[in-house]
């Protein structure tokens, strides 16, 4: 079985969909077998970051039950799979999320990492993406407003038994007014899995449609992400 991990934070913005996309596009490259869901059902993005077109069916109509998990599964970049969600309000009103949690069990033996990009906050559809994974990594950035709103996204977690491994802090610039990796690791109470600094690439790429870790893997955040998935895939 695969190991499924939700990327959640508190705020909205903090990186999940970037993190989400680039790091299984880079652990992709290092062999694993990957699937991508995109599990923020009102603000589905994850494609678009991909570059993926054509999306006649996504998870929306699945979760609707108006079409087979099977056909809603799309090969991305780099071989990774993905399955997006809908851009449509009228297929968001359909979608029921509590059955995210059956296709996830179906999709659980199908790959080596299966990664949710879950919507911020702590509402219904948040708090249902935080259930169907067995892992956790909050994105935050290292601001204390987001860094305390995480923490509420890694308590409500424990709570359902989702396990917290660590944080990635995503756009990190060090300046004087960020608190720093070991401040963010005593609030937390997790370790710091990834430092992503801040970096124009990003935004680059996601308007090129092409990961950046295939667009730019030598961007400093490029790099960052490449080593979190070293460090996931077990590689050092
Ligand atoms: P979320 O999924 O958490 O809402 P996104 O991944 O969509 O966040 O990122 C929000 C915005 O921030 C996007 O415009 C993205 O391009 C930008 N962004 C994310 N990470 C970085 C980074 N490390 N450097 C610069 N811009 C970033
Ligand atoms: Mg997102």
């Amino acid at each position: 079985e695969g190991r499924s991990i939700v990327f959640a934070s508190g705020k909205g913005g903090t990186g999940k969909t970037t993190t989400v996309a680039n790091l299984g596009v880079a652990l992709a490259q290092f062999g694993k077998e990957v699937i991508l869901i995109d599990a923020d059902i009102t603000m589905a993005n994850l494609s678009l970051v991909l570059g993926m077109e054509d999306i006649p069916i996504t998870l929306h109509d699945v979760l609707a039950r108006e079409a087979d998990l099977k056909d809603a599964i799309y090969e991305g970049p780099a071989g990774v799979k993905v399955i997006p969600g809908g851009l449509s309000l009228e297929k968001i009103k359909k979608a029921k999320p509590e059955r995210l949690r059956e296709v996830i069990r179906e999709i659980s033996q199908m790959a080596d990492f299966i990664l949710i990009d879950a919507p911020a906050g702590l509402e219904m559809t948040s708090v249902t993406a935080l259930l169907i994974g067995k892992e956790l990594i909050i994105v935050t950035n290292p601001e204390i407003s987001a860094i305390t709103d995480s923490l509420k996204t890694k308590l409500i977690a424990e709570k359902l038994g989702t396990l917290p491994l660590g944080a990635v802090l995503n756009r990190v610039t060090n300046e004087k007014t960020e608190l720093t990796q070991e401040e963010i690791e005593a609030i937390l109470e997790v370790p710091v899995l990834a430092v992503i600094p801040e970096d124009p690439e990003v935004k680059r790429a996601s308007a090129y449609g092409v990961p950046l870790v295939i667009k730019n893997p030598t961007s400093p955040a490029a790099i960052a992400i490449k080593q979190l998935a070293a460090k996931l895939a077990g590689i050092k």
